[in-house]
């Protein structure tokens, strides 16, 4: 069955250098048997407090998510290793791949939170981008030692979002060019895709990590140029798997296709602090267009009032950026979805924020089909 709740999980990240010269507090708890999660009100009587002491805040806020991951401290029995992230929920999704669902997996969070870290991680340190794609061909390897009589393509695509313009991360940045916009259409069966988007076939593990590498690379190389766009862009790495299955009894072909989209969005801390005035605002506004609505849209999805009515599809703003216009299947349609919350240790107003857009994910429901046909 392949309705279901957005599978919303949440990972809180270790001190950065500068936080642990400011010695600041973590408000963080999380209990690894119920999965609550803890934010403590901060300590309004330090000196370098953030928030003013007339704003008082005294209660602890708390949120249950589907999983908790505790990568604040390495010494603590509970820790949450990159590999335990892709255990407890990389490796499901990729089980549902298999059976021909299509899956989504994005990361939330203001910038600095462990979204990347998170999704594509280090060399040291691979996230879950590099061990989807590892555990892909190890299980594809695995059957066809076995023999057995299903056949596999593979094909990955790369993009970014930014500023309401989608760039081919898999198309060499040339130097000095103007910048290569593509257009998105939406079709009746495969839904909203990107025109002209290059999707290249990848036979193994070591191909398929070069065009992350490179699409990754090519993520960097503008964002240097333009003013930080790395955490204002929108990244999506989606790899499509094709199994063309053979019946040697009944000699029918039937082939499933799934997508696996992993996202890892902009950082949400820009949607609210652009707000404030005029001139950041048109920036600001055009900059997050995206982001501010997959807000409404999670908002839109989750609220049962809307659900009751049956317009849901109605009034839902997919189509009010580019973002959430693309990922309109995977956030309210035919997939198997999860949010990653990412979370800093010290930092409450962020925070709150995060925990509040999460806690609202949680009641959104997708409806997942097995994608299969019989082709002869
Ligand atoms: P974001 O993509 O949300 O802006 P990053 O993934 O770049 O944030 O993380 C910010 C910094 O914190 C990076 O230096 C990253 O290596 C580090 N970091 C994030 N999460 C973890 C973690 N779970 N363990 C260790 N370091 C982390
Ligand atoms: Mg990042």
């Amino acid at each position: 069955d392949g309705g279901g709740n957005v599978r919303v999980v949440v990972r809180v990240r270790a001190f950065l250098q500068r936080e642990l010269e400011r010695k600041t507090r973590c408000l963080i708890k999380m209990d690894p048997i119920t999965q609550l999660t803890t934010l403590r009100a901060p300590d309004q009587d330090a000196v370098d407090s953030p928030i003013p002491k007339s704003r008082k805040i005294i209660e602890d806020k708390k949120f249950t998510f589907d999983n908790s991951f505790w990568s604040h401290d390495m010494g603590d029995a509970h820790y949450a290793h990159q590999e335990d992230v892709y255990n407890s929920l990389g490796e499901e999704f990729l089980d549902h791949n298999f059976e021909g669902y299509h899956t989504c997996i994005f990361a939330y969070g203001q910038t600095g939170s462990g979204k990347s870290y998170t999704m594509m991680g280090t060399p040291e340190q691979p996230g879950l981008i590099p061990r989807t794609c590892e555990d892909l061909f190890e299980r594809i390897d695995a059957a066809q030692n076995e023999n057995s009589n299903i056949a596999y393509n593979v094909r990955v695509s790369y993009f970014e979002v930014y500023n309401e313009h989608v760039r081919d991360l898999l198309v060499p940045v040339v130097p000095h060019a103007p910048p290569n916009y593509l257009k998105i259409r939406e079709s009746p069966t495969e839904g909203p895709y990107v025109k002209d988007l290059t999707e290249v076939p990848v036979r193994n593990i070591n191909e398929i990590l070069r065009f992350m590498k490179n699409g990754d690379q090519s993520r960097t190389t503008a964002s240097t140029k333009m003013n930080d766009t790395s955490s204002r862009s929108h990244a999506v790495f989606t790899i499509m798997l094709k199994q063309i299955h053979h019946d040697m009894e009944t000699d029918e072909t039937t082939e499933r296709s799934s997508r696996i989209r992993l996202v890892d969005l902009a950082g949400s801390e820009r949607a609210k602090s652009t707000e404030a005035t005029g001139a950041r605002l048109r920036e600001g506004s055009n900059i997050n267009k995206s982001l501010t609505t997959l807000g409404r849209v999670i908002a839109s999805l989750a609220d049962p009032k809307a659900l009751r009515s049956g317009k849901r599809k109605d009034i839902v703003p997919y189509r009010d950026s580019i973002l959430t216009w693309l990922l309109k299947d995977s956030l309210g349609g035919n997939s198997k979805t999860a949010m990653i919350a990412c979370i800093a240790p010290s930092d409450y107003d962020e925070t709150l924020s995060t925990l509040r857009y999460a806690d609202q994910a949680k009641r959104i429901r997708t409806r997942a089909i097995v994608n299969q046909d019989h082709i002869s």
